[in-house]
């Protein structure tokens, strides 16, 4: 049953084949026996599981309809609204706070009878790469545990990586998803911006990020994706695509295909065997039938400099609301407003979150605004240009999703330079908002290499159709981790 992907599952459950209540069962007990060591999930919903389990056997008895994710369970990043249900963002702020609405990508995840599982931990606020900077201490990487399984997203990758849940949603702002997915060896998917709505997901930097889906097969990925895309009234940032997104056209057809491959995106500090497994995935490609060139984009080499600036100052902007009057936690405080509000933030925010705000104000401040942001959105036009006109030429832009292959904890959490280091293959897609998925190649000494797909806006289709014809040569997916 765990090993079973969503598509099958939900057919199983929708023919009767097997009860909802079983499939639940089967996954919570997974957590039981295996989350004590990874500790992917920081709350679980398992009487709210087992009443909609039951509720879909009961639609499957009356011979009723139900839709493409009955029964499936579906892990969720902690800084995702349920309604009802404590979020935190692993942070202790929020501690307590109880959303009273569903978001979109929850309510269109229940009409289609997915089962929400629990929380999944993340780095606080979504704020770091390797799921260390949560207030509920680190998420192990299921392929050996001493080491992270990326962030900010690594529960949710870790938990579908020890197949505690067939699926996952995450978020990605600078590369949350696939950061995390890379290192477990899954599947994870950034949307276009604007394809997938934000309406309940708690902001870190609004114009970077879009909610995702991850998993262990492009097509289970792929499933996800379907269901939660699309325009919705409640934001406003998100459009009906051209041409919605179709299933069927991710078939792993790569005849034709034309890749770019830029030389910035294996730059200094990639690690030579990560950048080898990824040549041998592009060359099985080109055996397929698709066609390669390397390229240059010069504007990447400050792509990480840009997204800090900005995403530090938007951050520190979405996090002013936290003040210990309307969510969450509110420290012991004596005197007027402002000591409240500021030791309840003292107390509240973990460092590389204060970090964060602290420097996003300077940025914003007077007389440093022109300096920083404004320059920072300039240098964003370019990135976004240069991806625009290279896809004109090319149909996909492939890179590593990470620069190594996921790294000891404890090793970098000291030292935030070497942490924001990480994300330079994958902050370039974010400012330019475009979409990008990765995927597993290869293992070093058994740890997991991913490989990132960029595309055109709204293409989701064709990176994942690459994605497909890699998976489908290397199947990866049938490797599972030990943890036992
Ligand atoms: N690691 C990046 C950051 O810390 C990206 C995080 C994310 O995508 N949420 O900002």
């Amino acid at each position: 049953m765990l090993r079973l992907r969503a598509v099958e599952l939900a057919r199983m459950v929708r023919e009767g084949e097997v009860k909802a209540e079983e499939v639940i069962e089967a996954f919570y007990e997974r957590v039981a026996k295996v989350d004590g060591k990874v500790r992917a999930f920081v709350r679980l919903i398992k009487e709210r599981a087992l009443e909609e389990a039951r509720r879909i056997d009961q639609t499957v008895a009356k011979r009723g309809r139900l839709g493409k994710l009955a029964g499936v369970p579906i892990a969720i990043k902690d800084n995702i609204c349920i309604k009802g249900v404590e979020v935190t963002c692993a942070s202790k702020i929020l501690a307590g706070y109880r959303p009273p609405y569903d978001a979109t990508v929850v309510a269109r995840i229940k009409a289609e009878d997915g089962i929400i599982m629990g929380l999944t931990n993340m780095d606080e606020f979504a704020m770091g790469s390797s799921t260390e900077n949560s207030a509920y201490g680190p998420t192990r990487n299921p392929w050996s545990l001493d080491r992270v399984p990326g962030g900010s997203s690594g529960g949710s990758a870790a938990a579908v990586a020890a197949r505690m849940a067939p699926l996952a949603l995450g978020s990605d702002t600078g590369g949350s998803i696939r950061c995390p997915a890379a290192f477990c060896s899954i599947v994870g998917l950034k949307p276009t911006y604007g394809h997938v709505s934000r309406y309940g997901l708690i902001a870190y930097a609004c114009s970077l990020e879009q909610i995702g889906p991850m998993a262990r097969t492009v097509e289970d990925c792929a499933l996800l994706l379907s269901i939660i895309a699309g325009r919705d009234p409640k934001d406003s940032t998100t459009v009906n695509p051209p041409r919605p997104f179709n299933l069927s056209e991710v078939k792993g057809e790569v005849k034709g295909v034309r890749i770019a491959v830029p030389k910035e995106l294996f730059g200094e500090g990639t690690e030579p065997r990560v950048a080898e497994e990824v040549w041998k995935a592009i060359h099985l490609l080109e055996e397929l039938g698709a066609k390669y060139e390397e390229v240059s984009m010069p504007s990447l080499k400050y792509a990480l400099a840009t997204y800090y600036v900005i995403a530090m100052s938007e951050a520190s902007s979405n996090l002013a609301r936290y003040d210990g009057v309307r969510y969450g936690f509110r420290a012991n405080a004596e005197g007027d407003w402002s000591k409240v509000y500021s030791k309840t933030r003292e107390e509240g925010f973990g460092p590389e979150v204060k970090r964060r705000i602290i420097l996003g104000t300077f940025a914003l401040s007077a007389g440093y605004y022109g300096r920083y942001y404004l320059k920072a959105l300039k240098v964003r036009s370019l990135i976004r240009n240069e991806y625009l006109s290279m896809l004109k030429k090319f149909d996909v832009i492939i890179s590593p999703t990470m620069p190594t292959p996921p790294f000891e904890i404890g090793e970098k959490v000291e030292d935030p330079l070497s942490m924001y280091m990480m994300d330079v293959d994958t902050v370039p897609v974010n400012l330019a908002g475009v979409p990008a998925v990765s995927v597993p190649c290869g293992f070093i000494d058994g740890l997991p290499v991913g490989l990132q797909v960029a595309g055109r806006f709204f293409e989701e289709a064709a990176i994942l159709n690459v994605a497909l014809a890699i998976e489908t040569e290397l199947k990866l997916y049938s490797k599972e981790p030990e943890v036992a």
